[in-house]
């Protein structure tokens, strides 16, 4: 008997037919003789409802009553679903965030998990009852007011529950079939990975992939907690994501795959570029306009200073950023025009990043003149460049991303012969 950790997202709960469908699996588990804990999101698009609703009546809605308002929606969904499982014969208790004991900062919007006391839950199921909590959601440790964790934080939810209770796996349940190695709706030669390891995950999830959120792979990966993600619409297993040191568990079934030095392809379409042009080619100038981007609030990705010319004594520096950032970096930076000494700025929103993700690189040597290779094959012209150990990522013109993520993916040979299914295609 093992203790089982299952996180549905808003799509697999989205009307009463799917709650149904999610109430059966929980069922099947807990017939298979193991503890079920369950980490469930809100209905649908229930969460971004709310957040309307709130815009309708306050333009900058107080944070405290937006995280009690957007907290409501995981309840709904909770009572729904233990109800159901209740009309099944089977014992369900379902929890808020608070009473499942979930501690947090006092970040309303964006709180962060500081301690997990999930003394009822325990009791529930010591009882024997499938404990139902609310994902997303917390409280505040210092005064007890209701916090959210932010966007998709569902997942993390699970995560800590997992930890917490020392539970055997979190599986994390979406609409699509787990870890692929690039997005399915992008190229649908994508394949399902068997595993992936947390850093690899970490490094997807930063840069684009969207199936599981980078706070929930991070916890995991502190607190040792194996995740396995995988899809509501089928029993097909999904994907493992390994920690340090974690053993697959599909492993004892066979003999050790070998390890692909490229785990995955990431696109991101989020990001835009601004380039501060003729900046005096003197000491401190970068030091001057990455403090005036940072005090805009702004979170910046790559940059790229070029080689100077002699004769001018500039030269320009590039940098990326969310798209949603660049109004006011831009601003503050026009309004250090002459401090900083810069001729000019220019701001591209129309760039892509694609990036190739792989343990392998820290071994193989070429994996980035493969990159290089097929995008020179293709035609496609890269605007900037950077690296981390696992890590090589590229910015081109946004047209041409998905072209490009073709020609990457298949000159790394993670091309399958069968094409991803691909079932309600939001991957929540
Ligand atoms: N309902 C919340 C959201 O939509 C949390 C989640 O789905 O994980 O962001
Ligand atoms: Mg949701």
């Amino acid at each position: 008997m093992a203790l089982i950790v299952q996180k549905y997202g808003g799509s697999s709960v989205a009307d009463a037919d799917s709650i149904k469908r999610v109430a059966k699996r929980i069922v099947d588990t807990r017939r298979a003789g193991h503890d079920v804990v369950v980490a469930v999101s809100a209905m649908g698009d229930t969460t971004d409802e709310l957040l309307d609703l709130a815009h309708e009546v306050a333009p900058i809605p107080a944070p405290r009553e937006l995280d009690m308002l957007l907290s409501s929606g995981e309840r709904i969904s909770m009572a729904l679903l233990a109800m159901t499982i209740h009309s099944m014969g089977f014992e369900a208790r379902s929890f808020t965030g608070s009473q499942a004991g979930m501690m947090t900062d006092s970040h309303h919007g964006k709180a962060r998990i500081v301690d997990v006391t999930p003394v009822r839950v325990r009791e529930a199921l010591d009882e024997g009852a499938i404990v139902i909590v609310a994902g997303f959601q917390g409280i505040n440790r210092d005064t007890l007011d209701i916090t959210t964790l932010g966007r998709g934080g569902s997942d993390t939810t699970a995560v800590a529950l997992a930890a917490a209770l020392n539970a055997d796996v979190c599986e994390i349940y979406s609409d699509v079939d787990g870890i692929f190695t690039a997005d399915p709706r992008v190229i649908p030669q994508a394949r399902k990975l068997d595993h992936v390891s947390s850093e690899e995950m970490l490094e997807l999830a930063a840069n684009g992939a969207k199936v599981l959120y980078i706070r929930a792979v991070e916890y995991a990966r502190r607190h040792g907690v194996l995740i396995h993600a995988r899809s509501t619409f089928s029993t097909a297993e999904g994907t493992y994501v390994l920690g340090e040191g974690m053993k697959n568990p599909r492993e004892s079934e066979g003999a050790a795959m070998e390890e692909p030095i490229v785990a995955g392809v990431a696109t991101d379409l989020s990001q835009a570029k601004i380039t501060v042009s003729g900046v005096p080619d003197v000491p401190g100038k970068a030091a001057e306009i990455f403090t005036v981007v940072a005090k805009s609030g702004a979170n910046v990705d790559m940059i790229v200073q070029n080689v100077s010319a002699a004769s001018t004594g500039r030269t320009d520096i590039s940098f990326t950023l969310p798209k949603a950032d660049a109004a006011s970096a831009l601003k503050a930076l026009a309004a250090e025009r002459g401090g900083i000494g810069f001729d000019s700025l220019q701001h591209d929103d129309q760039i892509g990043k694609l990036s190739v993700v792989g343990a392998g690189m820290r071994t193989h040597s070429g994996v980035s003149a493969i990159l290089f290779e097929a995008l020179s094959t293709a035609g496609i012209n890269i605007e900037m460049i950077s690296t981390s150990e696992i890590r090589i990522s590229v910015v081109l013109r946004a047209d041409e991303l998905a072209d490009a993520a073709r020609a990457v993916h298949t000159a790394y040979g993670l091309d399958s012969e069968i094409e991803a299914v691909v079932h309600a295609g939001t991957g929540r």
